[in-house]
């Protein structure tokens, strides 16, 4: 056995296997690949095989369709049949939401460039003659994808690795990980087997591998204690059945008809596909269970669990109803096994936090759609250090260090039922809420205040009626403007009117301190650095030169700095600063500490023309009058200020675009500043704004969103900022940014679109000639302006003012032009007003 590879991958499920394949097909020829029993004895084993396109997520779609597209290709490189059946695949609607919900995914997909067709119930009936047709509004059908074996696509993909240098060592399991400082010390032992059990033997070995990829499935709570962190993949119950032969189905088949496409009732929850002149059913069930939250038993090897036919009943008798000739037939065979759940479904892919060298590839629940597409993206990461694709909505540090077990089972079971609910662009899930909450939370609560959740806090979306049931934001989502779009268009106008006060407490803050701290930032981040008591924005960049974060740096000292990012991204941003100081400190010598002080301190920012004259009424000052003037306190500059018996670190700046501070406190003294404010704004109109109206006033604007516009597949020169980049320096990922040059760029867009809805910000754009474009990547509704809005990625020669462009949406382009950057008070006169 090898003692020394470049890459150690470790669990041969599809995806680990696929992971070690697309190493060796990236270039690198010393890749090993373990499992502790045989290859798809994990979960891969018993799926069913569905391969469906179907995902709201960019990223997701990518690699959906690279394993469709990939798994199409390994009988001719293998030999082996992949035992793809490319039979198509449709989803039914039974409501006009449901083809709403469509519509909207569907614009994603062309995104991508995923082919789809629209059916009507009458060709519904004619794809699908065993369908009953009743109460259907349409489908949405996927001409090119299917299903697969699972076992066979993974020895394919096995195959396919070892022909290309990878080594697949089966029954060895690993039970240690240590960092040299430079490699990884892994330490295995080999299973042999007792009484049908898998049992560890005497024998154990010791390999060092310079990179590690854990590919654990439902065993990834062992692998996160052996690593020390925490890894929120966490399996559920899921179960699926098989049906005797179906003699309306074998009469269909043998009168030479293809098989049936894949059947969805979303609505009803369930999928069904042919299987050997049966039918598999498999339902989505409310109250699945997590399973192994503490470990997988010894006991529990290639196993499954006792079928629970009551918790599935609603769901059967919704297919009997459906599909008539099912009413007959018995049930041949069951499988009820564990399926890896995330809290927000979407799997965990990409470094490991707070560890070198250590890549995770946990807690899929579609492994078999996804196991190609992850594997190519992530050797991506691995080998070239960045992906094509950004990577971030699966990174593993989405979820701060504050998850629990408790917390990642309530979610993940929420994930498992949630995977045919109508998946509205503003939902907010419900599950193990509230959970974190600031001190002014019952305060916005008791004002009427509909909460989103932002990296586990509470935060406002939007103050909807005092008396709202406790259904109201659930019932005001809509893949259109939903009921809560009446309060956000008021609270965009009071801050354009009038003034807001909007809570940012989620906010990531860090301090940077020491004696390298200056040096430190200066080459992680692009922009110049502020003096003393400025502020100013920046990003980090990856090691491809695109954006790996944004930064609003407060320089409080010679070499003392505040730094504020997006709050979604506490624990990836701070991981990566982290690391960029430890690489800094080894190689200078010099000294960089660095404090995650998010929790420490509470974020409200303020913002609009009347600004001034609430916090003239709580400042205390010498001269209230002349503190917030612009002389002594100029934009884009920080100050200590007192707010009645509240320090507050001011910052001048304003998301919203208005004249505006943020006003940083001790989060202990929140609710008194809070009340301080309110009571102080009552006589000029303060109004308490959510994330909503600050989403819309932003893209006035053309403020870039992290996760939106900014991202691991974009450079700053690309988001079109060339103000914050400084080319006098050198910085980190600067030479390969230039290279990347533009190849596409960001623009914002006036959209004349549907009188009852916006985009959301995923819609494609194309020329009035049809010519595909580009994407948007935010949207929403402009009061400024009184029609939709949107920001995006085009062609960077037609990303000036006035090019006309279409916006797909609910299936029909829609006009849209580009407008200058920061279409709003473009000289930021509002913003830089004195008084
Ligand atoms: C009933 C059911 C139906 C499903 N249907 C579908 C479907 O239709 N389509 C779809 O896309 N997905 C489906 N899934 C989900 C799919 O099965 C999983 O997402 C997929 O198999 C995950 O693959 P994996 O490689 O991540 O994990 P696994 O297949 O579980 O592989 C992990 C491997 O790691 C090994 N391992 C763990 N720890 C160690 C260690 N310390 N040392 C060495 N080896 C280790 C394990 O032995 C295991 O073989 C279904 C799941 C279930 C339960």
């Amino acid at each position: 056995m090898k003692t020394h590879v470049k890459a150690l991958v470790v669990g041969g499920g599809a995806v680990g296997t696929s992971i070690a394949y697309h190493l060796a097909k990236a270039g690198w020829d010393d890749v090993m690949l373990l499992e502790r029993d045989e290859l798809t004895s994990g979960s891969t084993w018993h799926a069913a095989g569905l391969l469906p396109y179907f995902n709201m997520s960019f990223a997701t779609t990518h690699i959906h369709d690279y394993s469709i597209k990939f798994y199409k290709t390994l009988e001719e490189e293998t030999g082996l049949d992949a035992g793809f059946f490319i039979v198509g695949n449709l989803r039914m609607a039974q409501t006009k939401e449901r083809m709403d919900e469509y519509m909207v995914y569907a614009t994603t997909a062309e995104t991508c460039g995923v082919p789809y067709e629209w059916m009507t119930p009458a060709q519904i009936k004619e794809r699908w003659p065993l369908v009953n047709v009743e109460g259907l509004e349409g489908a949405i059908y996927h001409p090119t994808d299917g299903y697969i074996n699972p076992a066979d696509v993974t020895m394919a993909m096995a195959k396919g690795a070892r022909q290309r240098g990878v080594v697949i060592e089966r029954k060895w399991q690993v039970d240690g990980y240590e960092w040299t400082g430079s490699e990884w010390k892994v330490t295995l032992t080999k299973m042999g087997e007792k009484g049908g059990n898998l049992v560890p033997t005497e024998e154990t070995q010791v390999i060092t591998a310079e990179h590690v990829v854990t590919a654990t499935g439902n065993h990834a709570q062992r692998t996160a204690k052996l690593l020390g962190i925490k890894i929120p993949a966490i399996p559920v119950e899921h179960q699926f059945i098989v049906t005797e032969p179906d003699p309306e189905l074998v009469k269909y088949r043998e009168a030479g008809n293809e098989q049936h496409p894949v059947l969805r009732d979303a609505d009803a929850k369930w999928y069904v596909r042919e299987e050997r002149g049966g039918w598999i059913l498999g339902p989505y069930e409310l109250n699945a269970p997590a399973c192994f939250q503490y470990g997988v038993p010894d006991s529990f090897r290639a196993d499954l669990f006792p079928l629970d036919l009551e918790r599935i009943e609603e769901e059967y008798m919704s297919m009997i109803e459906r599909i008539p000739s099912t009413e007959t037939v018995g049930l041949k065979d069951d499988f009820n096994g564990p399926i890896c759940y995330t809290p927000d479904g979407n799997p965990l892919i990409g470094p490991a936090p707070g560890l070198r060298n250590m890549w995770l590839a946990e807690g899929f629940s579609f492994g078999i759609t996804a196991a190609g597409g992850a594997g190519y993206y992530l050797a991506q990461m691995m080998v070239e250090g960045e992906a094509d694709i950004d990577m971030a909505s699966l990174d593993p540090k989405r979820f701060g260090d504050w998850q629990t077990i408790d917390w990642a089972v309530e979610k993940n079971e929420e994930s498992y039922e949630h995977v045919y609910i109508l998946h509205h662009p503003d939902e907010e899930r419900p599950a193990a809420r509230p959970l974190r909450t600031a001190p002014a939370y019952e305060r916005q609560k008791a004002l009427g205040a509909q909460f989103g959740c932002v990296n586990g806090w509470e935060r406002p979306n939007y103050y909807g009626p005092l008396d709202a049931p406790e259904s109201f934001d659930h019932d005001a989502r809509s893949f259109r403007r939903g009921g809560w779009w009446k309060y956000a268009m008021e609270e965009a106008k009071a801050i354009r009117e009038g003034v807001g006060l909007i809570d940012a407490t989620a906010f990531a803050k860090h301090t940077v301190r020491g004696n390298g701290a200056t040096e430190f930032l200066d080459q992680f981040t692009c922009n110049k650095l502020p003096k003393i008591g400025r502020i100013n924005l920046t990003y980090a960049l990856t090691s491809a030169g695109t954006t790996r974060t944004e930064y609003t740096i407060v320089r409080n000292g010679e070499n003392d700095y505040y730094l504020v990012s997006a709050g979604a991204w506490q624990a990836y941003d701070h991981d990566y600063l982290v690391k960029a100081a430890e690489d800094f400190m080894e190689q200078t010598g010099k000294l960089v500490i660095i404090q995650d002080v998010t929790t420490q301190w509470g974020v409200f920012a303020i913002a609009g023309p009347k600004t001034r004259d609430v916090l003239n009424e709580v400042i205390r000052d010498a001269d209230p009058a002349t503190a917030l003037s612009n002389k002594r306190f100029p934009w884009l500059s920080a100050r200590q200020i007192e707010l009645g018996m509240c320090p507050v670190n001011a910052i001048r700046v304003a998301y919203t675009g208005e004249l505006g501070w943020e006003l940083h406190h001790p989060i202990e003294m929140q609710a008194y500043l809070w009340d301080l404010l309110m009571k102080a704004g009552e006589k000029h109109g303060l109004k308490p704004v959510g994330a909503r109206a600050q989403n819309w006033l932003r893209q006035e604007k053309s403020y870039r969103a992290f996760g939106n516009e900014l991202g691991r597949d974009a450079t700053p020169a690309e988001a079109d900022l060339p103000r914050f980049i400084d080319n006098s320096k050198e910085f980190y990922g600067k030479a390969e940014m230039e290279a990347k040059g533009v190849r596409s760029k960001c623009c914002t867009l006036l959209i004349d679109g549907p009188e009852d809805a916006d985009p959301w910000g995923r819609e494609v754009l194309y020329t009035p000639e049809g010519e595909r474009v580009g994407r948007l990547t935010s949207g929403g509704y402009s009061v400024a302006f009184e029609q939709s809005i949107g920001m995006g990625y085009i062609k960077p020669e037609l990303a000036v003012e006035g090019t006309k462009l279409k916006v797909k949406m609910f299936d029909k382009l829609w006009d849209a032009t580009v407008t200058c950057d920061s279409p709003y008070d473009p000289k930021n006169e509002t913003i830089r007003k004195d008084g």
